[in-house]
């Protein structure tokens, strides 16, 4: 089984957002704003290669059997300048739609921790989750830490999608089943169902492969028994929030099976927030890459 994941395009993108927009309107700013970033990684695929060599065939089949994803995130060779132009794409993006919020972008493009040298040891405290030693003018609010983090990422998602969607192209997903992506060992953002086999499809948050996970037993820990449970929002069982009685972690799903609705599953994550809230407040966590 191949999972067929193709990436949206600026103009779907751009479309998508005001169709969002007009759907879930106290959501409009932030998907105006997400869905400018998400314009400049889909133009960033057509410039960018992927520098990897290709596996053989033998090689990725041994890999997913022994649960090793297909990259190793800190192996891959960012291209410096490349990375730098995106990153300023995605500044100007942010600035475009909420200028108030981020007026850092300056400071940041400057940065040394981005430099040739650096821009190895910067993505792997990003990829990591840790802190980076940006230090702006003025001192970093934990909320502009945060957003200066995120746009870091996000400038190195499309770096990780070239290499993915090369990778997954020829996975066979039978044979893995697991709770973290089978290209760069990420977690997973959010999944769907798919339309014309009901699969369980979710895409990872940082190279934005589909893979496919069971839902008769939990894909992130070994201690659970029987399938996973789910809660929902005021009766709308289309957007859930799968979890593992064991080890309460969770990822959030929509159907859209009967809706004929064309999903943007990153453009779901924003729309779906209060999922995120109501999960956290049953004590789950959202499920997190390999560890
Ligand atoms: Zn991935
Ligand atoms: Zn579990």
């Amino acid at each position: 089984m191949i999972i067929e994941w193709s990436d949206p395009g600026v103009e779907a993108v751009r479309e998508g957002v005001e169709t969002y927009a007009e759907r879930y309107p106290e959501y409009a700013d932030a998907l105006r704003l997400y869905g400018a970033i998400m314009e400049v990684q889909q133009s960033a695929l057509e410039s960018i290669s992927c520098p990897l060599e290709p596996l053989s065939p033998e090689e990725v089949e041994s890999r997913l059997l022994s649960g090793e994803p297909l990259l190793d995130p800190g192996a891959v060779d960012i291209d410096g300048p490349a990375y730098r132009r995106v990153l300023a794409d995605v500044c100007s993006a942010v600035v475009e739609n909420a200028p108030e919020a981020f007026t850092l972008g300056e400071e940041l493009l400057a940065w040394e921790g981005l430099s040739d040298e650096r821009l190895p040891e910067t993505r792997d405290l990003v990829l990591e989750g840790r802190d980076i030693d940006f230090k702006p003018a003025k001192n970093l609010s934990e909320r502009d830490r945060k957003l200066v983090t995120d746009l870091l990422w996000e400038g190195l998602a499309p770096f990780y999608r070239v290499c993915g969607r090369i990778l997954a192209s020829k996975m066979e997903q039978s044979i893995w089943q697991r709770g973290y992506c089978p290209v760069c060992g990420g977690a997973p953002l959010i999944g769907l169902y798919q339309e014309e086999d009901g699969l369980w499809v979710v895409e990872c948050s940082l190279c934005h492969t589909g893979w496919n996970v069971q839902r008769a037993a939990c894909p992130f820990c070994t201690g659970s028994q029987g399938s996973l449970e789910y809660i929902y929002i005021e009766d709308d069982k289309t957007r859930r929030a799968n979890y593992c009685r064991a080890c309460k972690k969770y990822v959030k799903t929509v159907d859209s099976r009967d809706s004929g609705e064309a999903l943007l599953l990153p453009l779901e994550d924003i729309v779906t927030a209060d999922l995120d809230l109501a999960a956290r407040d049953e004590g789950l966590t959202p499920a997190t890459g390999r560890s």
